[in-house]
């Protein structure tokens, strides 16, 4: 396993959209363990292939973190097909650091995925995991979670968001 380096804001690898993996080979597994890897090291608890300058759409989240036991999973092209409820949480992403802002999003989201050794999956799921995926897989669609907070407060933040694309 080795670490990647993660990119930061304003790099165009974030905002393109990720290929779907086609076949799950000993790259894709690799990919995904050190992205697993560096998710622990940067102490996140998700991290999408287009943040490590990767893109494909692979994730990796820390169900440790979320379940209090150290499971992390890694999901292959995963899909949100159902979503229900609403709330409001605070969010922050490895690519923008120091910044959190509040982010609505479903409370419940049902998503299909292949699992690392390519057996596709079905789940639902709730709580901070849902909260996790749909943050990644709006990476693995180019989206970004500043992208889902009020124009008003994104202006707010323009200053902010420069600089960190100015380290880049
Ligand atoms: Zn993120």
């Amino acid at each position: 396993m080795a670490l990647r380096e993660i990119v930061l804001y304003g790099q165009p690898v974030l905002r393109r959209k990720a290929e779907a993996v086609v076949t799950i080979d000993d790259s894709v597994r690799e990919l995904a363990k050190d992205m697993i890897e560096t998710m622990f090291t940067a102490d996140g608890i998700g991290l999408a292939a287009p943040q490590v300058g990767v893109s494909l759409a692979v994730c990796v989240v820390n169900n440790g973190l979320i379940e209090d036991e150290a499971e992390p999973n890694a999901y292959i092209n995963p899909v949100i097909y159902e979503e229900t409820g609403s709330c409001t949480i605070e969010e922050g992403c490895l690519s923008i650091p120091d910044l959190q802002e509040d982010v609505t999003r479903a409370e419940f989201v049902r998503i299909k995925y292949q699992d690392i050794d390519g057996v596709e999956q079905d789940e639902i799921c709730a709580g901070m995991l849902a909260r996790v995926l749909q943050h990644e897989i709006d990476h693995l669609n180019g989206v970004l979670f500043i992208d889902r907070i009020s124009g008003i407060r994104r202006k707010l933040l323009e200053k902010r968001l420069k600089q960190i694309a100015s380290q880049t």
